[in-house]
């Protein structure tokens, strides 16, 4: 069977529905209220030019880029080269990819009744769905909002049901899905309320929202500061901490929430890159959002977040929760 790949079509490729929060709006309460958490911040990763600034709500202590970026300045903040569309090119990476998908799957696999419907929200090239495919029947839906992202067509593998646009303008069902995975992408869309109300509407009560983001309140932030790597600017719309996540989670109407300490040293490695290149190597020249001494700077990341695990102040953190 071949995979089904449906897209926007061009009256649906406008911006989201729902009023877009003003320039210094908190994207996740509302609030107008705010101060400035970081200023002059910038990309240490793939150069994008410029100064950015991250406000902190008044109201809800969420950081988010502000003023908000328009559509078109957003998809323009993600070169060609950008990391997630790189589809791994030897076998060692693509093993090293799928022992890394292992320990996701097997989570999601126990919050997923016998038969069902999962949907991987940025689910690139589709690897994590098949992985997730191999161990079960599970019907398998993924999006992307970057069309080149989706994989090719394969008629020997199990039918992936795709779409091309934003999670906003799929057309699914409400009450379709067993499992939401949103892994790192919360904090990339413009309109993180807006998304999860969208989420909360096409799971089945008593489905399952997952995913992983940057931990806002961590010790790799306070150690690296402007080079943390969860800021990612400006492709980071917003940085959540436990409470900001889970305040929002709540309000949107989604219960048991829960969070917990992610072990991610690429993202240390990143950070710490980030600080070299940023500080003191400033005519390093980096290569998909990597310098040559990046393998250092992961090596250095291994001890660095099995610390800030075990102390549960993680640079990075899982989420889980469901619909009543
Ligand atoms: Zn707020």
């Amino acid at each position: 069977m071949s995979q089904n790949v449906a897209s926007s079509s061009p009256s649906s490729s406008r911006a989201p529905a729902g009023p877009p929060p003003g320039p210094e709006a908190c994207p996740a309460c509302g609030s107008t209220a705010a101060d400035t958490a970081l200023a002059d911040a910038r990309d240490y990763e793939y150069g994008v030019p410029g100064e950015f600034r991250f406000a902190r709500c008044a109201s809800c202590a969420l950081v988010f880029l502000s003023p908000r970026p328009t559509l078109e300045q957003i998809v323009s903040y993600y070169p060609a080269e950008y990391h997630a569309y790189q589809r791994p090119t030897s076998r060692l990476f693509r093993l090293l990819d799928r022992l890394q998908y292992g320990p996701r799957v097997r989570r999601y696999r126990r919050l997923l009744p016998e038969t069902g419907r999962v949907l991987d929200v940025g689910c690139g090239d589709g690897s994590l769905l098949r992985e997730i495919g191999r161990r079960g029947p599970w019907e398998l839906y993924g999006l992307d909002f970057k069309p080149e992202a989706l994989p090719a067509s394969d008629p020997a593998a199990r039918p992936l049901h795709l779409f091309a646009g934003t999670l906003e303008q799929a057309p699914y069902e409400r009450d379709f899905f067993d499992l939401v995975v949103m892994h790192h992408v919360l904090e990339h869309v413009p309109e993180p309320a807006t998304t999860l109300r969208k989420v909360l509407e096409i799971l089945r009560p008593g489905g399952t929202l997952v995913g992983q983001l940057p931990n806002y309140d961590s010790i790799e932030r306070l150690v690296t500061g402007r080079y943390w790597n969860g800021y990612h600017t400006p492709r980071h719309m917003q940085c959540f901490s436990r409470r900001t996540l889970g305040a929002l989670l709540s309000r949107t109407g989604f219960a048991d929430v829960r969070t917990s300490p992610a072990l991610h040293p690429g993202q240390w490695a990143l950070s710490i890159q980030g600080w070299l290149a940023g500080r003191w190597l400033t005519r390093t020249r980096l290569a998909h959002g990597k310098a040559w001494f990046y393998p250092g700077c992961l090596l250095a990341g291994i001890p660095l977040t099995i610390v800030e695990t075990a102390v549960r102040r993680s640079g990075v953190m899982n989420f889980v929760a469901r619909k009543p």
